[in-house]
C-alpha cells in the first residue's frame, strides 16, 4: 500500500451473469461477469470490498433523463418489443441501440451502480462500477449502445455534495454525453481521448476546437487521435494534461471512464494501447491523489476486457497482482470461445498473462503538432 491508498469497493451484481443485447451485438459478450471471475482467480477481491448493486430509481434517473424516456424504456421491456414512435422518438428497438429483454432494468441497475460509487467516493474511497461507463446516453434518446448516462448520474451526486470533479474518458470513443451535460458547469472538468471522429463513431464534435464552458479554463479538454496510437504517445499526452489539471483544475474527485476498446486487439477501436500502458493511465490517474471513482465502458474483446478491469481493480485496491493468470483465470477465459483473433501472434499470450508484449517507447512524429494544438486550449495554453 503507498501513500495514496484507500479502501475501494466494487460494485457489481449476478445479474450480470445473464446474456443481454441479443446475440449479434457487440456487448452481447461477457463483460463484467468475465472481469469477475478472473479477478476471484486471483483471490483479489474480498467479500468487504463487494457491494452488490442497485438499480435506480425512477426519480434517480429524472435527474438527467426525461419521464418520457424513461417510460419508453419501462414500456419496451414490459411488451417485449419497441413501439414505433418510440423507435422513431428515443432511437429504441434500432441496430446501434436494440431491445433486449430488460432494456430498462439493466441500464437502471449500471445506473444505480455509478450512484452507488459517487456515495463511497464522497466517503473518501475509490469505487469500481465495471457495468458503468455508458458515456454517450443523452437526456431523451440512447446512443452508441448506451440506454441511461450512469456518468452523468453519478457525477451529479458528487455536485449535489459540492465536488469539484475531472471527467477523464479513456474509452476510445468520444464522451459525448458526458460533455454535453456538464459543457456550462465550471466545476466539472470533461476531458476527452478518442479516436478522431473524422474516423469514427459518433462521427462529430470531440475536435481540438471545442473548448465549452462559461470559465476561463473550459469545462471540456478534447483530444482526438490518429489511428495506431500507441502507449508513448498516448502517456505522454495524457500526463501533459494531468499535470496542468492537478495546477490549474485542482479536482477533489475523478470520474474515470476506463472503457477498453483503446487497447491494441479491439475489434471496433483503431487505437493500439497496451494493456500495460492502459494501466499506466490508470495508475497515474490514481495518483492524483484524491477518491477515483471508475467506470467501464467501451470494450469489444471479452479477454482484453477480463484483463484490462482485472489490473484496474488491483491498483485501486492497492494490491500486486502477478502477471501470470491463475489456472481458473484461463479457465474462465478459454471458456468464452472467442476466436475472433486466433492466428495473431499475441491469442495464446491471452491465457497465460493479464499483461502483453512490451510496446515501443518512441513518440511519433505527430506528437509536437498535437501538443501545439493543446496549446490553443485555456488549461494548457500561457499562464495569464
Ligand atoms: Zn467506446
Amino acid at each position: 500500500m503507498n501513500a495514496t491508498a484507500r479502501e475501494a469497493v466494487f460494485i457489481g451484481a449476478a445479474h450480470y451473469r445473464r446474456a443481454s443485447y441479443g446475440r449479434n451485438h457487440p456487448l452481447s459478450i461477457p463483460r463484467v461477469s468475465l472481469a469477475f471471475d478472473v479477478i476471484k482467480a486471483y483471490g483479489a477481491l474480498s467479500d468487504a470490498e463487494f457491494r452488490v448493486s442497485r438499480a435506480a430509481s425512477p426519480h434517480e434517473l429524472e435527474r438527467f433523463h426525461t419521464r418520457d424516456y424513461i417510460q419508453a424504456l419501462k414500456r419496451s421491456e414490459a411488451f417485449g418489443h419497441v413501439r414505433h414512435e418510440d423507435r422513431l422518438r428515443h432511437a429504441l428497438g434500432t441496430l446501434e441501440n436494440p431491445y433486449f429483454p430488460g432494456v430498462f432494468y439493466t441500464p437502471a441497475l449500471a445506473a444505480g451502480g455509478s450512484i452507488q460509487a459517487a456515495e463511497e467516493v464522497l466517503a473518501g474511497r475509490h469505487a469500481f462500477s465495471p457495468a458503468g461507463g455508458m458515456h454517450h446516453a443523452a437526456p431523451d434518446q440512447a446512443r452508441g449502445f448506451c440506454y441511461f448516462n450512469d456518468v452523468v448520474l453519478a457525477i451529479l451526486t458528487l455536485r449535489e455534495a459540492g465536488r469539484r470533479v475531472l471527467y477523464l474518458d479513456l474509452d476510445a470513443h468520444h464522451g459525448d454525453g458526458v460533455e454535453a451535460a456538464f459543457w456550462d458547469d465550471p466545476a466539472v472538468l470533461t476531458v476527452s481521448l478518442h479516436m478522431d471522429t473524422a474516423y469514427a463513431y459518433p462521427f462529430r464534435g470531440g475536435t481540438f476546437a471545442q473548448q465549452g464552458g462559461p470559465e476561463a479554463l473550459g469545462s471540456s479538454l478534447n483530444v482526438p487521435l490518429p489511428k495506431g496510437t500507441g502507449d508513448a504517445d498516448y502517456l505522454a499526452i495524457l500526463r501533459h494534461i494531468l499535470a496542468a489539471v492537478r495546477e490549474r483544475f485542482a479536482p477533489d474527485a475523478i470520474v474515470l471512464q476506463a472503457g477498453t476498446d483503446a487497447l491494441h486487439g479491439d475489434p471496433l477501436g483503431r487505437l493500439e494501447l497496451s494493456t500495460a500502458g492502459f494501466l499506466a493511465a490508470v495508475q497515474d490517474v490514481i495518483h492524483m491523489g484524491v477518491p477515483v471513482l471508475v467506470t467501464g465502458g467501451g470494450g469489444y474483446h471479452p479477454l482484453l476486457l477480463a484483463r484490462a478491469w482485472t489490473g484496474v481493480w488491483a491498483l485501486l485496491s492497492g494490491r500486486e497482482l502477478p502477471a501470470a493468470l491463475p489456472a481458473a483465470a484461463a479457465a474462465a477465459l478459454r471458456a468464452v470461445g472467442w476466436d475472433l483473433d486466433q492466428d495473431e501472434p499475441y491469442y495464446e499470450n491471452l491465457f497465460c498473462s493479464r499483461l502483453d508484449y512490451p510496446a515501443g517507447d518512441q513518440t511519433s512524429d505527430w506528437l509536437p503538432a498535437l501538443f501545439r494544438r493543446l496549446s490553443g486550449h485555456s488549461l494548457l495554453g500561457q499562464k495569464a
